[in-house]
């Protein structure tokens, strides 16, 4: 493999927000960008940091603690995307600033009670299975309000949107279809449940970004097209 250089890449990944942007008269502003450096060294995460990125997405645990642990003073926020299991709660309340994966009661709950009180909440999306798959994580749509009513009482958390990682397909159309579905889908529950906050859509990876801005999204979780193909 060439060598990588974030720095272009990352660049690369702006330009095409901003294409994205300017062809559905959105703000750039308005779309935050997530590094998603799972699976990739420190030394890769301090390179992008150096070029300006601040949020970075990390999937597993044990990986993404060292680098926090490493990152020191260079204080990115984090934001942890993977599986959540009851084992891992504790660490993801206690060392990141958002949390894009919350799918059950039982963790939001967790979350909220190991949150320590000089931190700020916890930011939490909560992650739905918007095509239904068989064995995709996330709450169907109709479990949805439920999860959405006991996380209400959940102080320690700011709950404030939606996540999904729709079926794969190259078709643009059924991206955006997809993405407009879990559009749609926040702001009815942001009706529903009178809440002024829940206005982030995180969706859209490297290979569907453009269509998920189209949709509305407000985090783009990217990382093949920052860091490179991962093994
Ligand atoms: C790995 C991952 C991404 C990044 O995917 P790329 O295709 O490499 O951009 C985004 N979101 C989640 C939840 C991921 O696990």
């Amino acid at each position: 493999m060439t060598m990588v250089s974030i720095q272009t890449n990352l660049k690369r990944v702006h330009e095409r927000i901003q294409r994205a942007c300017a062809a559905c008269d959105r703000d750039v502003s308005t779309v935050r960008l997530l590094a998603v450096s799972k699976t990739k060294p420190w030394e890769l995460v301090r390179q992008a940091i150096e070029a300006g990125q601040r949020d970075f997405g990390e999937n597993y645990l044990q990986d993404a603690l060292l680098k926090i642990a490493a990152s020191g003073e260079y204080r990115p926020i984090w934001h942890y995307i993977g599986a959540i299991q009851s084992n891992k709660t504790r660490d993801i309340a206690e060392r990141f600033d958002w949390i894009h994966t919350v799918a059950s009661e039982k963790i939001a709950r967790r979350l909220n009670d190991q949150r320590p009180p000089d931190l700020p909440r916890l930011n939490a999306l909560i992650q739905v299975n918007i095509n239904d798959e068989a064995g995709k994580a996330g709450v169907t749509e109709s479990a949805l309000p439920t999860l959405i009513e006991r996380m209400l009482p959940c102080q320690r958390i700011r709950l404030c949107g939606l996540m999904a990682i729709p079926e794969q397909t190259t078709d643009t159309a059924r991206q955006r279809e997809n993405f407009a579905r879990l559009a749609d889908l926040g702001r009815a529950m942001a009706t529903r449940f009178g809440l002024v906050e829940f206005s982030e859509l995180s969706m859209g990876m490297s290979d569907d970004l453009e269509a998920a801005i189209a949709e509305g999204a407000t985090w783009v979780r990217i990382g093949t097209a920052i860091f490179g193909v991962r093994q």
